[in-house]
Parts: structure tokens; C-alpha cells; sequence
């Protein structure tokens, strides 16, 4: 069996330094904020070369608060991609604001930043661009646009620590970035959590009281804000990881450019790496008409994959008084239909990626001859 993420390779690995960790951390009686958080902050911002960093419970909360910061709600518009994980719009529908989808680049899979001013209207407050799969979003445009209009951009970076563009990190191209930890992500704690970087110390500091109900000082509310930190937990352990998420990345794309190589000779459309960015394959997505047949041959062979995301956004029942059809967002309509990720994580062995890849390769040829009118096993 080779799963699509294996967790427990991981922790075999790094185990005995995350649990002195944690033991520390639980002997010093420091369980929520305190200088755990503050170090790991610290360590966050300068992973990613932003001046400042604010914890918090999830990625979700981390886009939640970042457009709370700004002060989103009823009547605003967020442009942002129909082609993503649900909270990427959640966040903007949660605040009473409206989700402004726009169609996606074919190539990257990220929003188009050329169909981005067409939806600009005198509503229109931010741009909230995804990293999809690892891969940083074509942030020159979307900043050259959102400058030109005076939009605040905002960065779903939850799939991209430490991905790059022209040379600068993920998170950073913009007013403000965030990222998940989520067990999945390529830096993933044993639980939830969330992190938001920015240079804007007036921004940061609203995020900072946002965070623990918008108390500043404590008891004294001059806005309502959320229930949202990080577990110290899970700093010190994320903290520890940290350390080794540079190896990790650069193991992940070690891993892609093996499949681009087994998989060159095939119908099967690889991953496409923008020469601008640095992608951290935090998913290997592979595309193909018949993705459906792909996958259960994958599954009886024993190998496991997902699809990352199978119903667009503005086709989710919860957002159908957007009024969203059918037909509107074609590129990510069809992206849903023939896109699926397979095992790309850092611990895979070259044997297993060989593997994977052959088992692809097999598929394919077999489907190629019998279009061809061979009959396979007569
Ligand atoms: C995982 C993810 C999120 C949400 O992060 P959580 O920590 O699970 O709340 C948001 N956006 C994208 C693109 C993600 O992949």
C-alpha cells in the first residue's frame, strides 16, 4: 500500500526531539500565548523574511482574521478563486461579504490574474489569491492590479510555506499572508493551527487583539473579535519541524522532477513549474480525461490518491444564492473533473515512486491500445 501521506515515517524520524519538546513545554506551565508562541512567531517571520508573524487556531482563522484586520463585511467584494480548499471563500461569505470568483490559469491552476479586472467593481476591497498545490499565484499582476485600484491582496498561502517567487517567499508578495497547519500541510502539527505574516505593524497589531476577542486591554472590547490561538503544543513542535521544512520542500520537489521524468512520455499533463516560482509540490497534481479510471486502477493496485478539489466553489450548494451556474468558470470546471494528486510527500522512497509512476504508465498504455480496437483479454 502507498498511502498519499504518511505521517508516522515523519514522526519515526523526529519523534524523541518533538516530545522533549513538548515535555518541556508542558513542565513550564505556559499553555496558551507566552514566549513559546512568541519564539515561534519570531521564527516564522524570519523563515519567510516578513517583519511580523501572529499565530493563531487554524489557516482558516488565519484568512478569517486577515480580512477582519481589514475590515471586511456586508457589501465588500473579495475577488478570489473558484478553485480552491472551502475556506478560501468561506471566510468572506462568514463576514457578510461576497465572494467574487474569477476563473483559473490552466497552466497553474491559480486564479488568472488577466480576468481579475473585469470583476473589479466600486465594491470591490481585496484580492484574496491562492497558492494552489505549491505554487505562488502570478503576484506581479494581481499586485500591479490591486495598486492600480487600491485593493488590499491577501495571500492563502496554506499550501505554500516556503514556496517562492522572484525570489521572495510565499506570503510575502502582498498587504498580507497566511498559512495553515494542518497535519497535511508541508509543515503540519498534531492538530490545528495557523499563522499570518505582514510588514504592516498596524495591521498586525489589530490581528494581535482580534485574536483574543478584540480585548486590548483585557476585558476592555473596542471591537468583537474571535477566540483564536495557536496551542503553545503545537508551536514547540511546530517549531522543532521548522528546522527541517527547507529539506522537506527541496525533498518534495526532488520527488516531482523523478515523476516528470517517468511520466514525460505519457498523455498524462504533469505539473507545470512557472519560472518565476519555486513550487513545493504540497500536492503533485497530474491531469487526464479519464481521471475517474485513473484513480480506481490506482486504488486496485493498492496505491492511494485525491482529488484536490472535486466540486469548484461557486458551485457548492452552500453559496447558490451567488447564483452561480454550471459553465461560468470553465478552466476550473474542468480542472475538477480531470485533475488527481498523487503521493509526492518528502519520505517516499524512489522505489515507490517508480512504482507509482509505472502503475500510471501501465494505465495509460493499456487505455491507448484498447481505443485503438485491441481486446485486451480476449
Ligand atoms: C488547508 C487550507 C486552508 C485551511 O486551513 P485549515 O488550517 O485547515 O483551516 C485554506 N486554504 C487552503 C488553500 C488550504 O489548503
Amino acid at each position: 500500500m502507498i498511502p498519499l501521506l504518511d505521517l508516522k515515517r515523519q514522526y519515526k524520524e523526529i519523534g524523541s526531539e518533538i516530545q522533549r519538546s513538548v515535555l518541556d513545554l508542558l513542565e513550564s506551565g505556559n499553555y496558551v500565548l507566552g514566549p513559546a508562541i512568541e519564539r515561534f512567531e519570531v521564527e516564522v517571520a524570519a523563515y519567510c523574511g516578513a517583519d511580523l508573524a501572529i499565530s493563531c487556531a487554524s489557516g482558516t482563522d488565519a484568512l478569517l482574521l486577515a480580512l477582519m484586520s481589514i475590515d471586511i463585511g456586508k457589501a465588500d467584494e473579495v475577488i478570489t478563486t473558484p478553485y480552491s480548499f472551502f475556506s478560501t471563500a468561506s471566510v468572506i461569505w462568514r463576514l457578510s461579504a461576497k465572494p467574487v470568483f474569477c476563473d483559473i490559469d490552466t497552466d497553474t491552476y491559480n486564479i488568472n490574474p488577466d480576468l481579475i479586472e473585469a470583476k473589479i467593481t466600486d465594491k470591490t476591497r481585496a484580492i484574496l489569491p491562492v497558492h494552489l498545490y505549491g505554487q505562488t499565484a502570478d503576484m506581479d499582476k494581481i499586485m500591479e492590479i490591486a495598486r492600480r485600484h487600491n485593493l488590499f491582496v491577501i495571500e492563502d498561502g496554506a499550501q505554500a510555506l516556503g514556496a517562492e517567487y522572484k525570489g521572495k517567499k510565499a506570503g510575502t508578495l502582498s498587504d498580507i499572508g497566511c498559512f495553515s497547519f494542518f497535519p497535511t500541510k508541508n509543515l503540519g502539527g498534531y492538530g490545528d493551527g495557523g499563522m499570518i505574516v505582514t510588514d504592516n505593524k498596524e495591521l498586525a497589531d489589530k490581528m494581535r487583539m482580534l485574536r483574543v476577542h478584540g480585548s486590548s486591554p483585557k476585558y476592555y472590547h473596542k471591537v468583537v473579535g474571535i477566540n483564536s490561538r495557536l496551542d503553545a503544543i503545537q508551536a514547540v513542535a511546530l517549531s522543532c519541524k521548522l528546522k527541517y521544512l527547507g529539506r522537506w520542500n527541496e525533498a518534495r520537489r526532488r520527488n516531482a522532477a523523478l515523476y516528470n521524468e517517468l511520466l514525460a512520455k505519457t498523455d498524462i499533463i504533469l505539473p507545470k513549474e512557472d519560472p518565476d516560482c519555486k513550487h513545493i509540490y504540497n500536492q503533485y497534481t497530474i491531469r487526464c480525461k479519464d481521471r475517474d479510471g485513473l484513480r480506481e486502477y490506482l486504488k486496485a493496485k493498492a496505491i492511494a490518491t485525491e482529488i484536490y478539489y472535486p466540486l469548484p466553489l461557486h458551485l457548492q450548494e452552500c453559496f447558490k444564492d451567488l447564483g452561480q451556474k454550471e459553465g461560468d468558470f470553465p478552466e476550473a470546471e474542468s480542472s475538477a473533473k480531470e485533475t488527481l494528486s498523487i503521493p509526492i510527500y518528502p519520505e517516499l522512497t524512489e522505489g515507490e515512486i517508480r512504482e507509482v509512476a509505472d502503475t500510471i504508465k501501465y494505465y495509460t498504455y493499456i487505455n491507448s491500445i484498447s481505443s485503438k480496437g485491441f481486446i485486451l483479454n480476449p
